[in-house]
């Protein structure tokens, strides 16, 4: 977080920090007003004057810009602390406390950030750079080594300033105690921060030569930055499934034991009491009935676990669509609830399809099923029709709908629009994705058009072996 410089989190908020925030804002307003004084008075030659502007515009473009840390949950870090050290370095004091603060307030107001936040972070790079060029200047005594230290020290100066005032922000809106806090952000932070300081001495170095060959550091910075966000996005993706993954073993738990409880309450009844024909046939049927949803939760992980080994190559044939639909049509028709009913029209003639005819019907069941589960009432229409050298399947539904940003991530594995089941309605948040997947190794497309309140279609194409 030292190298954050600044708060890039939401998640911190300066709500009830005053006691810091405003200090820091007006110290740091004190001391750009004396640097601003400063540099009116000295003699800035124009190449120094074209030397600052151009840290200022690389400090404000790597604050832009700025590059993630791991496990460093407060934000982010970003390269313009170089630029701003190497600033107080070669040019003193009162130009880095300018460039810090252009740097930060440019940046910070275009991402229109709340006021006190602005301040916040404008006053921590301030007093950072004056006091980075405060202590360079002590070591500066016109041989490559003072100047090597000098950036050394600053680059110091501008890590503990920051790093203080950051711990004190955050401990205060989180109300944990000061001390523990820095010394883990200390632990957190430091080899950034000596990556840092090495990049910053290099830059001063290089641009003692010549400001031009100073040039040649935006490679290794930029691969730097680049190649941080990959690695952060990647584990950032890894965390993600994690979760999904700790809520799908709690999904499956609570799965398998819904229709495992009703067959054993069921089986238990019929064993134990004198039950009449009816009775006996409706226990029956509750067995059958969750026998077969467990069933075919067991086929779905069966089919992920296949999918996501590459056990599940399709063997494609050409295949009349019509009687696989509607086959699988009638078994539906055999257990849908009251108020559900389920349509199939279908252009003809239909030309033959390039399908697996297992996994086709495999995809078609699962998007019956779930117009059924989620619609409950209303009319399910199941359509076949050519387009352009491809058969058109959808299934439309008089159900919720899905909301259009989430019409992406459903097809996700184990993504759910109601993982606490608020509606009742059980799942596992594989069955899309199963979809997807299978439509994808039989070279076709699947995608869903739905309006909230008033339905969904689900449409898939494979491709026409011949032309209708
Ligand atoms: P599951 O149904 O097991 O939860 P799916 O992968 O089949 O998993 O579906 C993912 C999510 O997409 C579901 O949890 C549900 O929120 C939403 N969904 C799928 N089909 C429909 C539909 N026909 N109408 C409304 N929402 C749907």
């Amino acid at each position: 977080m030292a190298h954050t410089h600044s708060i890039r989190s939401a998640r911190v908020r300066l709500d009830g920090t005053d006691a810091v925030w405003v200090p820091v804002a007006l110290g740091g307003g004190i001391t750009l007003l004396a640097a601003i004084a400063s540099l009116a008075h000295g003699h800035l030659g124009w190449n120094d004057a074209a030397g600052i502007v151009l840290l200022i515009a690389a400090a404000t473009l790597a604050e832009a810009f700025p590059v993630p840390i791991e496990g460093v949950a407060v934000g982010s870090t970003s390269l313009a602390t170089i630029f701003l050290v190497a600033g107080a370095t070669i040019y003193g004091w009162a130009a880095a406390a300018v460039a810090g603060f252009l740097a930060m307030a440019l940046v910070e107001l275009g991402r229109r950030r709340p006021f006190s936040r602005i301040a916040f972070n404008c006053g921590v790079y301030v007093i950072g750079g004056a006091a980075a060029g405060g202590v360079a200047d002590r070591f500066q005594d016109g041989t490559l080594l003072g100047l090597a230290l000098g950036a050394v020290a600053a680059a110091i100066a501008f890590y503990v300033v920051d790093i203080t005032l950051l711990a004190a922000v955050v401990t205060r809106s989180r109300a944990v105690p000061f001390v523990p806090s820095l010394f883990n952000y200390v632990q957190l932070t430091f080899v950034p921060f000596a990556v840092m300081a090495s990049l910053a001495v290099i830059l001063v170095v290089l641009w003692d030569r010549s400001p031009f060959v100073a040039v040649v550091l935006v490679g290794p910075l930029l691969a730097t930055a680049l190649y941080q966000r990959w690695i952060h996005g990647a584990l950032s993706r890894l965390r993600e499934f994690d979760r999904l993954k700790d809520e799908f073993i709690a999904i499956v738990s609570h799965e398998l034991r819904t229709p495992l409880t009703s067959v054993y309450g069921a089986a238990m009844t019929l064993e134990n009491q004198q039950l009449d024909e009816r009775r006996r046939h409706e226990l029956l049927e509750i067995i059958s009935t969750e026998a077969a949803r467990l069933s075919r939760l067991l086929d779905d992980i069966l089919w992920v676990s296949r999918l996501d080994s590459g056990r599940a190559r399709p063997f494609i044939t050409p295949i009349e669509p019509l009687p696989l639909v509607a086959d699988v049509v009638e078994a539906t028709r055999t257990h849908l609830p009251q108020g559900l009913s389920l349509e199939l029209l279908h252009d003809s003639p239909l030309p033959k399809v390039a399908a697996d005819p297992d996994k086709l019907r495999q995809v078609l069941v699962n998007l019956f099923e779930n117009a059924v589960k989620y619609s409950r009432e209303g009319v399910v229409r199941v359509r076949l029709g050519s387009y352009y050298g491809n058969v058109r399947f959808s299934v439309r539904d008089e159900g919720p709908g899905i909301p259009l940003a989430q019409q992406e991530r459903i097809f996700e594995k184990f993504y759910r629009l109601d993982p606490n089941m608020t509606q009742g309605v059980g799942g596992t948040g594989l069955g899309l994705y199963i979809c997807r997947e299978l439509i994808d190794a039989m070279n076709g497309d699947i995608w869903v058009e739905s309006t909230p309140g008033e339905g969904s279609t689900f449409s898939f194409e494979l491709p026409a072996v011949e032309a209708s």
